[in-house]
């Protein structure tokens, strides 16, 4: 305890949670009146074939323009907005803006299907078919060019809960991605069961992958299983020429990364010009 190591210990430690705690009730605070005020947007990253690299799709990333801390990532956000609840609004929020973002480009890019993430709070509040269904309806965006990305972190509160919900949104026609694939609820039996048509392999193995054999062993093992389920695989966090290489050669279906450039705007991601590092 605290308390036992001396009056000054105890002090710096209280002053230290209490900062702590008062920073996060500040950020809960004006989180409340970000959506209001205009301060999120969406910056997009592509998915593209190892193949080939032409652009599968594209995901969406939130991003908060706070007024005095500038672009705050969704590390940052995020958990206070799970923990308050705000997740709910906030998603919401990604879901239209997003779909809307697409219908925007019009039969331009008639194949491109959009990702958009789903917190395991949002999962379970069982609102989501209704938004999803009432987002999609509002901009005329077919149901299969929407995929909903799902941590695997999202199944370890609530299992049966959240693969309901699953099943449910399936019923809409969307398409599941699994996320972070590998590093959280990774029950193999689970997984079967679940209703996902995507496996995103985690940036972790992904990062390591040319030099660490470990990272290739599960790699592979993600693509077996996902091949072996009829799942498309995409790998996350591709960042040179050489892990790509080392994807296709394993026999990956697609990647993203900074590789590609940056997340940015979605028209800027989709301009042929936009940065290809090789
Ligand atoms: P995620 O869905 O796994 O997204 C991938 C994250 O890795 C993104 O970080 C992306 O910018 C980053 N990334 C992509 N390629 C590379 C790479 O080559 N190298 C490196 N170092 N990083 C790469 P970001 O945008 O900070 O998002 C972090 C997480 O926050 C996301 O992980 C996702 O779980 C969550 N998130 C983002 N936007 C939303 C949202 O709208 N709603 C919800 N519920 N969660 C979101
Ligand atoms: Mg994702
Ligand atoms: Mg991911
Ligand atoms: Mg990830």
């Amino acid at each position: 305890h605290a308390k036992g190591r001396g009056r000054g210990r105890y002090e710096l430690f209280d002053a230290d949670l209490r900062d702590d705690v008062e920073e996060r009730l500040e950020l809960a605070t004006a989180l409340r009146r970000a959506v209001g005020d205009g301060e999120l947007e969406l910056v997009y990253q592509s998915r593209r074939t190892c193949g080939d690299r032409r652009v599968t799709g594209v995901e969406a990333l939130l991003r908060w323009r706070h007024p005095e801390l500038g672009v705050l990532s969704p590390d940052v956000f995020l958990p206070i907005a799970e923990r308050t609840g705000r997740i709910v609004e906030l998603g919401d929020w990604v879901l239209r803006q997003a779909l809307a973002d697409l219908a925007e480009l019009g039969s331009a890019h008639a194949n491109l299907v959009l990702a958009v993430n789903v917190s395991a709070r949002q999962l379970v509040s069982g609102r989501l078919p209704r938004t999803v269904g009432r987002a999609l309806a509002e901009t005329a965006v077919a149901p299969h060019r929407l995929v909903l990305e799902v941590s695997e972190h999202a199944f370890s509160d609530d299992p049966a809960g959240a693969r309901q919900m699953l099943q449910e949104l399936k019923e809409l026609g969307v398409v599941i991605a699994l996320d972070d694939f590998g590093t959280g609820w990774s029950s193999l039996q689970y997984v079967r069961e679940l209703p996902v048509d995507v496996l995103k392999v985690d940036r972790s193995f992904v990062a390591d992958l040319p030099g660490e054999q470990s990272c290739g062993a599960v790699v592979a093992s993600a693509l077996g299983l996902g091949h072996g389920m009829g799942l498309l695989v995409v790998a996350e966090g591709v960042e040179d020429a050489e892990t790509l290489e080392v994807l296709r050669g394993m026999g990956c279906d697609e990647y993203q990364g900074f590789i590609d450039g940056e997340p940015a705007g979605l028209d800027a991601v989709l301009s042929p010009s936009f940065p290809l590092t090789q």
